[in-house]
């Protein structure tokens, strides 16, 4: 579970920046191509923030629609997965959106 190493990643990220303040709010925006499962960072965050600022601190998670450009035509449509097909019949296409796992912001007390 690879979940695991980022949310301890977010978790060491987020409590240098609060610099001994407690966190209220932490918000993550989770691409839907990231192949980061949100319940299971949910989970990790859970057991990861023990004794540590962000100990009981809210966790919101805005999932990332993954959005593909075609290098043909430049549509640019919605995709479930890192591959797929545009309308004009070309899979030559590059994911534009979605790929990404950021901290988008945080709330000290
Ligand atoms: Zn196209």
């Amino acid at each position: 579970m690879h979940e695991l190493g980022i949310t301890r990643n977010i978790v060491s990220i987020v409590s240098e920046h609060a610099k001994g303040k407690k966190v209220k709010r932490v918000s993550l925006d989770i691409g839907k191509l990231s192949a980061i499962l949100p319940e299971s960072i949910r989970f990790c965050f859970d057991i990861c923030s023990k004794d540590t600022v962000l100990e009981n601190a809210e966790l919101r998670i805005n999932e990332i629609q993954g959005i593909a450009k075609c290098k043909i035509c430049s549509n640019e449509f919605e995709i479930e997965q890192l591959f797929g097909r545009c309308v004009c019949g070309s899979n030559d296409i590059e994911c534009i959106n979605g790929e990404e796992m950021k901290i988008k912001e945080m709330e000290m007390i």
